[in-house]
């Protein structure tokens, strides 16, 4: 079995590669490496059944041989990143998930989305059931990514529908683990490279709004489960733990030891105030939950930051 992993070199991208890898597939990884990474991938370049091609995806999509699965997972993803490429972020999640999904459908293979929860934008319910529609922004400076993804959404069931192409759609919350990038602007990496450094910890706004911080093996162990059922409608994959900003900034600071302060910087345009999946429906469906705890996967986080960090200070 064959997979082709859009995005692969990126961070969730990466993971992925190895998970199938392990499962047994072989892999096509597709990256442009606009955010993306070849170190993510290096222990798989002498993998034979592991293949990298740089590749724009939002150009058409030419693979060789069978292939039965097609998972989209290029896109900036972090706030700052997707501000910065703004236009790359449409393209990707529109011209380019056509032509995955016309890849999917010329190979008769199956087709694989990751959504996201900024399809529920700044949210007025919470937490945020699959049946919810959103309440989104589409032409403040987070819609870029919010509406490329909810057309993503939508071409992905037009296919569906139309085509009767096997498709599944994850609608990701905010994930954390190794081989985020040090600087890709997030609220983690942020925090734990300020601490780590000795600067001052940013956070924005009074730190009171929420989010959800989901372990990378946790959400993989999702994404598996959903490839591997019959689910077509979106599947929330996430942790519900909800906490605010200003307490996560306490937590990363009191796990380095750091003695630094925490200082208040304005709020982005449409910084959504709340965000927790309800998780029912990956329970009820694909028995899932969340399994690793924000204190063990922090933990985690922050030798893998240590580590990357010593490298680099190494090499300057
Ligand atoms: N945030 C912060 N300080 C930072 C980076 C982010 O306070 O240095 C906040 C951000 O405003 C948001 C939350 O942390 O409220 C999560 O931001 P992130 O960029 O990780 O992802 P988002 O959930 O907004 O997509």
């Amino acid at each position: 079995m064959r997979a082709v992993i859009t995005g692969g070199a990126g961070f969730l991208g990466s993971h992925l590669c190895d998970l199938m890898i392990e499962k047994g597939w072989g892999i096509l990884c597709l990256d442009n490496l606009a955010t993306g990474s070849e170190a993510n991938i290096a222990h798989l370049r002498e993998n034979p059944r592991f293949e990298f091609k740089r590749h724009d995806v939002t150009k058409h999509i030419e693979v060789p041989g069978a292939v039965d699965a097609v998972f989209h997972f290029a896109s900036p993803a972090s706030p700052p990143d997707y501000l910065k490429l703004p236009i790359q972020t449409l393209k990707v999640g529109s011209l380019g998930t056509h032509n995955c999904l016309g890849l999917a459908l010329a190979k008769k293979a199956k087709f694989f989305m990751a959504s996201t929860s900024e399809c529920y934008g700044d949210p007025d319910v919470s937490p945020q059931p699959e049946s919810y529609w959103g309440h989104v922004n589409q032409v403040g400076p987070r819609g870029v990514y919010d509406e490329a993804k909810r057309f993503s959404e939508a071409l992905t069931m037009a296919y569906h529908r139309y085509h009767g192409l096997d498709t599944r759609i994850v609608r990701i919350f905010n994930t954390y683990g190794p081989r985020m990038r040090l600087n890709d602007g997030r609220a983690l990496p942020n925090f734990l490279y300020q601490a780590l450094a000795g600067e001052p910890i940013t956070v924005y706004g009074d730190g009171s709004q929420t989010r959800s911080f989901c372990y990378v093996s946790d959400l993989l162990d999702g994404i598996y489960r959903l490839f591997e059922s019959n689910e077509h409608d979106p599947v929330n994959i996430g942790n519900p733990h909800e906490i605010t900003i200003h307490e996560f900034a306490e937590r990363v600071r009191a796990l380095v030891g750091a003695n630094v302060p925490i200082v208040f910087h304005p709020l982005p345009q449409d910084d959504p105030k709340q965000r927790c999946p309800d998780i029912s429906k990956a329970k009820r469906i694909l028995h899932w939950e969340p399994q690793v705890d924000l204190a063990e996967g922090l933990r985690r986080t922050y030798d893998y930051f240590r580590k990357k960090l010593a490298e680099s200070n190494q090499a300057r």
